[in-house]
């Protein structure tokens, strides 16, 4: 397979998970909105429920952007790239998590160092 190949296969894979993600947040905000006018002492189990909702939001749209930022290297012609060390991410690593912009080893390090103390700064890649 070459790598033009194989970035349209990512990309495929990639605007296939971007519906899906996107339909799943529009389910959950129209689910969400529709329980505004829940009374606060409905229950618990309905505020539990909203709040696992929102949270899970949270995680969508993030998600999204990781897939618009993958989706925009591949327009750049710099994905599978790692943004730290330059180097081809491994092809295992995409097949696993398409949206990787960062190769195993330097996840790896960068996780490490987000474990031992908290950055300074946001790093703009
Ligand atoms: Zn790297």
């Amino acid at each position: 397979m070459t790598n033009s190949e194989l970035v349209e296969l990512e990309r495929g894979k990639l605007l296939d998970e971007r519906s899906h993600v996107e339909s799943e947040l529009t389910h959950l905000r129209e689910f969400l909105q529709a329980e505004v006018d829940v009374e606060p002492d409905e229950g618990d189990a309905e505020v539990f429920e909203r709040e696992k909702n929102a949270a899970l939001i949270a995680v969508l749209e993030r998600r999204l952007s990781d897939i618009d930022t993958a989706l925009k290297s591949m327009d750049r012609g710099d994905y599978g790239v790692c943004r730290k060390c330059g180097k081809a991410i491994e092809l295992e690593r995409l097949e696993v998590k398409p949206d990787a912009t960062l190769c195993v080893t330097c996840q790896q390090e960068t996780e490490r160092l987000n474990r031992r103390n908290r950055p300074q700064r946001q790093i703009e890649w």
